[in-house]
């Protein structure tokens, strides 16, 4: 299928782009590949996001990316002279502190995610688990059963094990994979929480990194479990930041991302527009190939810097 019905917001007529700019009062934004890449600001965010805010909109953000403190998240956006709250940012380590004190979670939490992730649940009140830190035994001993399942089975003794929760961990290893798993077989009512299910994270134009998306896969197919996803494009995040933002009208709000099955995803699953930015990890190829409906967005643009020509050109009719 080819998605050539999708525009970019520079092919709009006068009319369209003065339309398409009154048809959303809240503009929902991701960060990584949108705002910035992992290596720098991109060129003319800075003067659109306050152009967007001149003109009124409602400006938020809704990352993936738990490897960020909200400290660093606000000093980046100062960086670019853009004045962000906490309540204007959500994290998927919040998120899901939030999560968890919703369904008033008392247990230890087992986490598979970076130290910025597991410290917000550990000043959230939370016991966190992790590891296991030791290495598997290597002699040939190691290949018998007992092995094996003394191994994994240490935790028995620990403390009760109410939630495991995955996200971006880049020391991730099949011991910590074999962990999620007895612990959500051997206790049906564990939580099993994915922050960010991204397949691909891309840095910068040399590599892409594996994201969590893959493991929080073996998990489910391991256990026959499903994840419930507080990162995009997961259903309880939307009804997370529905209920944050107070939106009673979807389709006044427009949500910007990079990424097709996260952030369109995401966007279609909230009911928003969405606008797709080729700034970051989808290249125009892939779009127009791209064949999942629900994760395809209404238009698309090369990045924010698209929608200081769109304000100039708009005000200028004006006049
Ligand atoms: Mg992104």
């Amino acid at each position: 299928m080819e998605n050539n019905n999708i525009k970019h917001i520079l092919q709009l007529s006068k009319e369209e782009r003065r339309a398409f700019l009154d048809s959303f009062d809240t503009l929902l934004s991701d960060c990584d590949g949108v705002v910035w890449h992992f290596t720098g600001p991109i060129p003319g965010v800075d003067k659109a996001l306050q152009l967007l805010r001149a003109d009124g909109k409602k400006l938020a953000f809704i990352s993936n990316n738990g490897m960020r403190t909200m400290a660093e998240y606000r000093k980046k956006f100062q960086s670019l002279g853009i004045e962000a709250q906490p309540e204007d940012i959500v994290h998927p380590a919040l998120t899901t502190v939030r999560y968890l004190k919703s369904v008033n979670m008392q247990d230890a939490v087992y986490c598979i995610a970076t130290e910025v992730f597991k410290d917000y649940l550990r000043e959230a009140g939370y016991l966190v688990l992790d590891g296991p830190k030791e290495r598997f035994p290597v002699n040939r001993e190691a290949n018998q059963v007992r092995v094996y399942s003394s191994y994994f089975d240490q935790h028995d003794a620990g403390p009760k094990v109410g939630a495991v929760v995955i996200d971006i961990d880049v020391n991730l290893s099949l011991a910590n994979l074999m962990k999620a798993k007895c612990y959500l077989e051997r206790n049906p009512d564990c939580l099993f929480i994915a922050g960010a299910t991204d397949y691909i994270i891309p840095l910068d134009s040399s590599m892409d990194v594996i994201g969590p998306g893959y493991f929080i896969d073996i998990l489910e197919r391991t256990t026959g479990r499903d994840a419930l996803v507080l990162g995009k494009p997961g259903k309880a995040l939307a009804q997370a930041v529905r209920k944050k933002f107070q939106i009673t009208e979807p389709k006044r709000v427009l949500f910007v991302g990079d990424m097709l099955p996260q952030d369109m995803g995401f966007g279609t699953r909230c009911g928003f527009q969405k606008l797709l930015m080729l700034s970051g990890g989808t290249s125009k190829d892939v779009l127009l190939a791209h064949d999942e409906p629900d994760e395809l967005p209404d238009y698309y643009a090369d990045s924010f810097a698209d929608f200081i020509e769109l304000y100039n050109d708009s005000v200028r009719s004006e006049e």
